[in-house]
Parts: structure tokens; C-alpha cells; sequence
């Protein structure tokens, strides 16, 4: 817009009603917000810029598409933007990104972040599982110190699906049943006394299960406490932990005052507790759910919009130096 004419157009604004005004400030709000995903997306990469089909490093600006500069490599001769290979690739409607990641943020349905943003919620479904599946791969450092671990259990759910794969789900040797009919889907939490987070979705409870998914998580030198269950023991005694086991059922809580599970339970509940509006997930979901509160939790006040989308673009870096500055 020319300078005469973008002045003209200001001025108009004294002669707008309050609801016109309203109007405008909404669209200028959504506006920034896509200006701010742009950003985002096109931020930090100029320098170590590479082809995602050939790892080539020599690039030239190939105009723009989708508000995007595009790129193409000089070996491969293939066309490309920021977005190409991520987790976002190809999805539309960018000016309405910074909504729905708002929506992720207040952690609401597929429904209500459909209406929020103006999308249809076949769109927030298939956005919702994009913009997770990074932050749901995403794995903490290695836990160190005195780290707690335990089990929470998930009912199975097929929510969502037409056709019920009852017979699918058998394999892992014992399925883990704890009481009732309905299959519990167990999952582990680990979580350090620094705060660092896993959790994982397990085939069964049995020691070679638990120790495959929890061994890799732990640095040297730890101490693990639990709630004593043999597995357990069997695993630190093979990998050479030290176990500090807290027995509930006899009453105790804390052993020496700081070898306890209550920060491990503590994050299960919060979990459960933010699972809940949710109404019940679907099974092959659950790592997503998973990851998506682990990152939310683990930004807790600092939460906004802009770190969730920098997880679920991978910019992990970026990511960091916002949250440690
Ligand atoms: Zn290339």
C-alpha cells in the first residue's frame, strides 16, 4: 500500500463505529498472529539452511509460495521451504496457527479448538496430530540424582474407531489387568528431583518390559525410588542401581527423609487430572496426550503459544534458549 494511501485509510478509523473497530482489531490481532508463525517457521535457518532430500548446502531463493521464500538445491534440483520435512508440511491455513497452538496451550477438545480457530474439526483433528507429534517424540535428557518411578494405568479405548480391533492388542506377553475386566493400558512415569519428565507407554509391567523402556533414561549413579514392586528390584539389581523402595502398604512414605515417590505421583495426578476433560482417549493417541502435557507441564506459568509452536516445528534449540533466558 502507497504511504498517501495507507494515511487515507488510518483517518478512516475515527469515522468507524465501535463494532467496525472491533472488527478490525480482531482481524489485525489474527494477522499477528500469522505474522508471528512466519516468523517463527523462517526464523534462525539462514545460515545452516540444507536441502531435506540431499542434505546439500548450496541453495538458491527460489520466490515465494504460501507466504513461505522457497528454496531450491543446486545438487538435487529439488524445490523446498522451512516447513518441508517437519511435522507441518503442507498443512494450510497458517494465519489460523496461532489460535489453534493457543487452543493446544488451554488444552481444550478437537471441538472446541475447531470453533475457536474457524477451522472445520476434521481439520483440528488431523492439526492436532501434527502439531504433537513432535513434542510427543520428544525425549528429556538423562535423569540424574535421585530419580522416582512408577506405573499409572489408562483404560483401553478405540474412541473414534469404526471398527474395533478387540483381537489386535495381545502381543508383549501378559496383558496388564488390575482388577476389572476392561484392559488397563499401564504406562511409566520417570521424573528426577530436577524435574525432568518421561513417560512411556509400556506392553506389560513384567522386569525385561519396565527395564527396557527405563534404563535408557537414567544416568549413571542414580537412585531410583519406588514403590517396591519386584520388577523393580530385579532391574536395579541387574543394572547395578541403587533401589530405595518405599513400602506403602506398610505405611511408609519416606525413608531418610528424601527417598520417596510422591514427585512421581504428584505429576500422575496432574496428568489424570488433565486427562479428564479429554473424556477418555483413544489408545493410539495416548503418546501424543502424553507428550502434549509433558510440555505443557514442563513450561508450566511460561506456557505460550509461541514455545508449543517452536516444539511442534522441532526447532528444539530455539526452543531452549527461549526457556533458559
Ligand atoms: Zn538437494
Amino acid at each position: 500500500m502507497k504511504a498517501a494511501e495507507f494515511k487515507d485509510w488510518i483517518k478512516s478509523i475515527e469515522r468507524m463505529s465501535r463494532g467496525q473497530r472491533d472488527k478490525l482489531r480482531e482481524r489485525l490481532e489474527r494477522k499477528a498472529g500469522a505474522d508471528t508463525i512466519i516468523e517463527l517457521i523462517e526464523q534462525g535457518q539462514n545460515d545452516e539452511r540444507i536441502c531435506p532430500y540431499c542434505q546439500g548446502t548450496k541453495l538458491y531463493r527460489w520466490g515465494k509460495a504460501s507466504e513461505l521464500q522457497r528454496y531450491r538445491c543446486r545438487h538435487c534440483n529439488h524445490t523446498f521451504n522451512a516447513l518441508t520435512g517437519t511435522a507441518l508440511a503442507r498443512l494450510r491455513h497458517k494465519d489460523k496457527w496461532f489460535d489453534y497452538e493457543q487452543a493446544m496451550v488451554q488444552g481444550v477438545s478437537v471441538r472446541k479448538a475447531a470453533v475457536s480457530c474457524g477451522v472445520t474439526t476434521n481439520t483440528s483433528f488431523k492439526w492436532r496430530h501434527r502439531f504433537l507429534r513432535t513434542p510427543a517424540l520428544h525425549q528429556s535428557p538423562k535423569m540424574n540424582g535421585i530419580v522416582e518411578a512408577d506405573e499409572m494405568y489408562f483404560l483401553e479405548s478405540f474412541k473414534g474407531q469404526h471398527h474395533l480391533p478387540r483381537a489386535a492388542r495381545k502381543r508383549g506377553g501378559k496383558a496388564a489387568k488390575r482388577g476389572t475386566s476392561k484392559e488397563q493400558i499401564p504406562v511409566l512415569v520417570v521424573r528426577d528431583r530436577h524435574g525432568e519428565t518421561d513417560d512411556c507407554i509400556l506392553h506389560d509391567t513384567s522386569a525385561e518390559q519396565i527395564g527396557t523402556v527405563l534404563i535408557p533414561l537414567l544416568s549413571k549413579d542414580v537412585i531410583l525410588c519406588t514403590d517396591g514392586m519386584p520388577a523393580y528390584r530385579q532391574i536395579t539389581r541387574n543394572a547395578r542401581i541403587v533401589h530405595r523402595p518405599v513400602n506403602l502398604a506398610a505405611g511408609q512414605r519416606v525413608i531418610n527423609d528424601v527417598y520417596h515417590i510422591q514427585n512421581v505421583n504428584a505429576y500422575g495426578s496432574r496428568l489424570r487430572q488433565w486427562m479428564a476433560r479429554f473424556h477418555g482417549v483413544a489408545t493410539r493417541y495416548l503418546a501424543s496426550y502424553l507428550g502434549w502435557h509433558r510440555m505443557i507441564d514442563r513450561l508450566g506459568q511460561n506456557v505460550t503459544p509461541t514455545l508449543c509452536f517452536l516444539m511442534s516445528l522441532g526447532k528444539t534449540r530455539q526452543f531452549q534458549q527461549l526457556i533458559t533466558t
